[in-house]
């Protein structure tokens, strides 16, 4: 299950604080809300990536796929938002990315090239090719 998280290390005041509010009060940042746990962002690495998210390989990968990654702006790219619809859980799935976290934003070339790239240094990485064929590419 995603935690609800209220611990903000304030780099105004240089220290570790518990916040209720949805912004720092120090240094006006906004507050994480939600955490996914090991697993969940485990998870929705595998989602996002078609990759294991564990391994060597998670170097190369993490810089190629940075690159053309962009992290969704509702939910700040953990998948998950406030519930502020239904009152039987506290958080549901973000609508905007379908639960990625973001979207990919290069070209289905520059996919298949990192797809190539990753599994021909490490050919046990990949979990799914799904992405290939993703409707969400373009
Ligand atoms: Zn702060
Ligand atoms: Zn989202």
């Amino acid at each position: 299950m995603p935690y609800r998280t209220s611990n903000h290390f304030c780099k105004e005041i240089d220290k570790e604080i518990t916040i209720d509010k949805d912004t720092c009060p120090h240094c006006k940042m906004p507050i994480q809300k939600w955490c996914l746990s090991t697993v969940e962002n485990w998870s929705l690495y595998a989602r996002k990536t078609g990759f294991k998210p564990y391994g060597p390989h998670r170097q190369l990968l993490d810089r190629l796929f940075s690159q053309y990654w962009e992290d969704c702006s509702a939910c700040g790219g953990i998948g998950i938002i406030d519930n502020t619809k239904t009152s039987n859980s506290k958080w549901i799935e973000c609508t905007k990315c379908n639960e990625d976290g973001g979207k990919w934003i290069g070209t289905e070339e520059e996919w298949d090239k990192l797809v190539y790239e990753v599994v021909s240094a490490y050919p046990d990485s990949i979990v799914s090719s799904k992405k290939n064929t993703d409707n969400k590419i373009g």
